[in-house]
Formats: structure tokens, C-alpha cells, sequence
């Protein structure tokens, strides 16, 4: 019944694709975690840190004017954005930051593209006393240099990437580099339901939470189960996170949100379930962005968080088995959710979950008055009102 396979596969997806010198380090890693989570220690912990540091539980908001305009099935926001530091990523950080404690490591690494899972990692580092490196190219220190004073000020080191493009993808691969010669001190955080097994596995379950709560809290309000869930898709976490918990509930609908970008036509776009063909990136087979030599191709949209070629092997998966359905929608479009959500709500959204947010909107008007959506709102929009304020010509 539960998946993945103890090999990680989720049917023909998700896997072990790497070198043989990283095998001991995420066979070590499966061990542990399985280890921690019959630990009733374990479970206290995270427990505490949910409740006094992340803010959990988060509400589940009935967006009444929201609802109102569209006119049609009621929508309820589960309001990751309201977590410390602003996004659903601090879930999974601070899991595998106790992960970490429990298995004695020293030290935790991860990958960044944007800075917001390099931020989120050097908080559970700093919460916890761990030292912490993150690698992130060189081209994203320019154009994030916010992040990477954040990641600073909260103690880390931002090791520069000057390989290939010098964005996320050579960040990743030097991340993998470094964890292979110190695994036996560092523990690697990857950022999303991504990379070898059991990576997707851990994330997942450490961002269930978000479903495990939508589900108590929907039943309070409503007394019933929602008819969709909606959530944006860039590695799959947020939207994993809340869908997991639903999978065996047939009633319940579920849409993953990619980004079309400039159009899924232009092939300007982050939207591998949508367009994208079968191969392994990172350590795991899943639907990848890859033109006619087969080479990742460059994705572009205008949330950082959904600018990835790859997407987690669960969602390949839902995908295939037709558990979820994925949309995509483009920059344009998120750009017009995020103006309405801020106009009509008082709520400044996550340009990722603003995609999300569009189309619920367009799905809600469909549905009957009764019906129930639940959207993942991922984050909040604060690290996006610059890219906003140009895009949509507030400048006068
Ligand atoms: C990183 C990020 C995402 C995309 O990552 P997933 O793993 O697909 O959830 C979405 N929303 C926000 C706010 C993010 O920071």
C-alpha cells in the first residue's frame, strides 16, 4: 500500500540514479529516518518546534470575498505564508534538522536557487547549532543578494558556484560533490520532494503536515471532506504536502499547478509534467524539461520557486496513475491572481502560490455554491513586490 518501494520507486519513477560512492551515505540516511520516525523523542520534538517556533498549526481561511466575486464553489486558503520566515520550506528544514541532531551530524549543507531554501536551512541551523554551508551559483548571488546576506546574518556560508550555467542545477551537483566526501559529519537538506531516495520520501512526509491539519481543520468548518485540493507545483513539496494526506480519499480531487511561463508554446515555461519528457535528473527518474539531444533545457517563470526543470517522482506518478491533474498557468495570468488575492483578501501571496490562486479561481467558477476547494497558500509575497510593482506598472 505505502509507497514508494523500499528501493524508492514510485512504479517506474523516483529511484537511486547515482554514483556508487553515495549509496553508503542514503542507505544511512533511510536507516536513521525510519529509526526517528518510531521515536516517540522524535515526534515530541518536532512536535514542540511545530507548535512555539514554526507557528503551527496554520489557519485554514475562508476566503468569503474571494469566494463572493468568482461565485461559485467556497474557497479556503491553508495559510503557509503565515509560517516564521514566510513559506511552507521551514517544514522540511527544521525536520531534517532534527534528523540531523539525531543522527550526530555537525554540519548541514543544501542547494539554492533563489535563497529561499538556503535561508530556511540556515535558520534550522542556526536554531539548532549546527554549522552550515550553502552552495549557490554564481549568477543567483548576483541577482539574490538579499538571500545571501540573510543566509549570512543568520551564520552560514554561502559557497560560490562558478561551474556551467552558475544557477541552481551546478549548485545542486556541487552540493552532492561536498556531501559525498564529508557524509559522515554533514547531513544534506535537498529543498523539495526531489533527488535520490529516500529524499522525496522524507520531504513529503515532513510537509504533510499541511495536509494532516487541512483535514482536521476542513472537517471542523465544513463536516466533510473538500472536493479539490489546489496547490502550485515547482519541485512538488508544498503540493505534496497537502495532497499526501487525501491520497486515499477517492472523493477528493487534486490539481498541481506549474508554471506556463511566457506560454507552454514559447518553451519559455517550468511545466515538465506538462511538457516535459521521461529521464533522471538529480538522482531520480521523473518527467524532466529536455529538448530534442536530450539536454535539460533552460525553464523560465516569473516565480523563482516554480523555475525548475524537474518535478518529484510521486507526482510523476499521480500524474500517470491520473490520482492529480496538472495545469499550467502562465506569468500573466499568476500576475493578475496576485493583485486580486492582495485586493480582495488583504493577503500579499507567494507569486508561486498566486498560480495556485488562479486557478482556483477558475475552477471555483465552475463548481456549485456548495462545493469546497482548499488552495495551499505556499507564501507569502514579500520577496516579490519589486518583480510585481515593475510587471504590473504601479510605477509612476
Ligand atoms: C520554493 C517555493 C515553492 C516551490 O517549491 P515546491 O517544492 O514545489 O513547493 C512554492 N511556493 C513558495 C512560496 C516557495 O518558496
Amino acid at each position: 500500500m505505502t509507497q514508494p518501494d523500499i528501493n524508492g520507486h514510485f512504479d517506474v519513477f523516483g529511484g537511486q540514479y547515482v554514483i556508487e560512492t553515495l549509496m553508503p551515505a542514503l542507505k544511512q540516511l533511510d536507516a536513521e529516518y525510519e529509526k526517528a520516525m518510531k521515536s516517540p523523542k522524535f515526534h515530541r520534538q518536532l512536535q514542540r518546534y511545530h507548535s512555539t517556533y514554526i507557528g503551527r498549526p496554520t489557519p485554514l481561511y475562508f476566503a468569503g470575498r474571494l469566494t463572493k466575486a468568482v461565485g461559485g464553489a467556497r474557497i479556503y486558503l491553508k495559510r503557509e505564508d503565515l509560517t516564521h520566515t514566510g513559506a511552507h520550506k521551514i517544514n522540511n528544514t527544521i525536520g531534517q534538522g532534527l534528523l540531523a541532531l539525531a543522527m550526530k551530524k555537525k554540519r548541514l549543507i543544501a542547494e539554492t536557487g533563489a535563497g529561499q531554501h538556503g535561508v530556511a536551512t540556515a535558520t534550522a541551523a542556526a536554531l539548532m547549532g549546527l554549522k552550515c554551508d550553502v552552495f549557490m551559483g554564481a549568477r543567483d548571488m548576483e541577482r539574490q543578494a538579499l538571500n545571501v546576506f540573510r543566509m549570512r546574518l543568520l551564520g552560514a556560508r554561502v559557497i560560490k558556484v562558478e561551474s556551467g550555467t552558475q544557477t541552481l542545477k551546478d549548485a545542486t551537483s556541487a552540493a552532492i560533490r561536498d556531501w559525498i566526501g564529508s557524509v559522515k559529519d554533514t547531513h544534506y537538506i535537498i529543498g523539495s520532494v526531489v533527488g535520490p531516495h529516500p529524499f522525496p520520501k522524507i520531504v513529503r512526509d515532513f510537509q504533510s503536515v499541511i495536509g494532516h491539519e487541512a483535514k482536521f481543520q476542513v472537517m471542523v468548518k465544513e463536516g466533510r471532506l473538500p472536493d479539490l485540493l489546489v496547490a502550485c507545483v515547482g519541485g512538488g513539496s508544498n503540493s505534496m504536502g497537502l495532497f499526501h494526506p487525501f491520497h486515499y480519499d477517492d472523493e477528493v480531487a487534486m490539481v498541481g499547478v506549474e508554471a506556463a511561463g511566457l506560454g507552454i508554446s514559447t518553451g519559455h515555461h517550468g511545466a515538465p509534467l506538462a511538457k516535459g519528457k521521461i529521464g533522471t535528473l538529480h538522482g531520480s527518474k521523473s518527467y524532466v524539461m529536455l529538448d530534442k539531444d536530450g539536454q535539460v533545457m533552460e525553464t523560465h517563470s516569473i516565480s523563482a520557486g516554480l523555475d525548475y526543470p524537474g518535478v518529484g517522482p510521486e507526482h510523476a506518478w499521480y500524474r500517470d496513475t491520473g490520482r492529480a491533474e496538472y495545469v499550467a498557468v502562465t506569468d500573466k495570468e499568476a500576475l493578475a491572481a496576485f493583485e486580486k488575492l492582495s485586493r480582495l483578501e488583504g493577503i500579499i501571496p507567494a507569486l508561486e502560490s498566486a498560480h495556485a490562486i488562479a486557478h482556483a479561481m477558475k475552477a471555483a467558477g465552475k463548481m456549485k455554491k456548495n462545493q469546497v476547494i482548499i488552495v495551499c497558500l505556499s507564501g507569502r509575497g514579500d520577496k516579490d513586490v519589486t518583480t510585481a510593482q515593475r510587471e504590473l506598472g504601479y510605477e509612476e
